[in-house]
């Protein structure tokens, strides 16, 4: 392949903040992760697994005890206002930051090589390298975590989000709307087991949008499991198994589909009941006790 480089080319791109295996999260799988996800599996474990985790910045308590658990092969959304520790919680998981508490990843403790070989991460801002083209992101990333048979996928991921025509276009030549595109089909390639997606609706435009949807029940087709945060309310009006509502870096509820059907309210009313001060017992969060006990 000849890559159309500016400046100092794709070794060593100008302006990488991060190489994109560790900035997403996942290191270079040797195999898809599927293995480390089915081992985890096999020994009885969730696939993730949050036990009392505190994350304090200085005097604010960013995330305060929090605990929950997802299913394999489940979609998760994380539902708060501005502020309410869903950015914090996720780095936490992903291993970016230090906290007090217990994550583990497909039975792993999540900052293991066997955790991040499962789990992928799209961060809420892209970080894209101005000196590479659209193309060579993908290309880039494909050689970082060493994916195989993925330039199909990647023609797909750019018919899907409207990139074609943009494939030679450089990081900052693009758009926001554009960088967004880019950020999602590149958290996307690798195809994780788990993937947590920190507000990826932000500045889509309602064809990308429709398309993230249905990737989100392709994935949980695939059974891969999903965590998506998100403060918008109405953006989450897809296929979902469980709700969990923070605010204030606590859990203010956490739901499953189900479990809100039969309690007659929509989302949007128990997240103004939870959060404006209308609590009702059965819908608070009680997580059931995680195989430490602890949880
Ligand atoms: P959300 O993603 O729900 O909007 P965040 O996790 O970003 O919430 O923030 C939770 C709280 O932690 C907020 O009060 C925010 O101001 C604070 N916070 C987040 N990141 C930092 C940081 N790097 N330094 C200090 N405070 C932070």
């Amino acid at each position: 392949m000849s890559y159309k480089v500016r400046e100092t080319g794709l070794r060593n791109p100008r302006g990488a903040r991060q190489r994109p295996g560790p900035e997403r999260g996942v290191e270079a799988p040797k195999s898809t992760g599927a293995a480390a996800a089915a081992a985890g599996e096999k020994r009885g474990k969730n696939m993730l697994q949050v036990s009392h985790v505190t994350k304090k910045y200085g005097k604010v308590v960013a995330c305060d005890d929090l605990s929950f658990h997802l299913d394999p092969g489940s979609v998760t959304v994380l539902l708060g206002p501005n502020g309410a520790g869903k950015s914090t919680i996720m780095k936490s998981i992903i291993g970016f930051l230090r906290y007090e508490g217990d994550i583990k990843v497909a039975g792993f403790e999540n900052k293991t090589r066997e955790a991040r070989r499962v789990m992928g991460y799209i961060p809420e801002l892209p970080s894209l390298y101005p000196n590479l083209t659209v193309s060579e992101h993908m290309e880039f990333l494909a050689r970082a975590y060493r994916l195989s048979d993925y330039k199909d996928r990647v023609k797909e991921l750019f018919r899907r989000f409207e990139l074609e025509d943009k494939v030679k276009k450089f990081g900052d030549e693009l758009s926001k709307g554009m960088q967004q595109k880019l950020n999602i089909c590149l958290g996307l390639l690798p195809q994780p087991q788990l993937l947590l997606m920190d507000e990826p609706m932000i500045g889509l435009d309602p064809h990308a949008i429709k398309e993230l949807k249905q990737c989100f029940e392709d994935m949980r087709q695939d059974g891969r499991t999903l965590l998506v945060s998100t403060h918008i309310i109405d953006s989450v009006d897809m296929l979902w198994d469980r709700t969990i509502i923070m605010q204030q870096g606590r859990i203010r509820a956490n739901v499953t589909r189900q479990e809100l059907e039969e309690d007659g309210r929509t989302l949007e009313e128990l997240f103004f009941d939870v959060t404006e001060g209308v609590e009702r017992g059965d819908m608070q969060h009680t997580e059931a006790p995680g195989e430490d006990g602890k949880a």
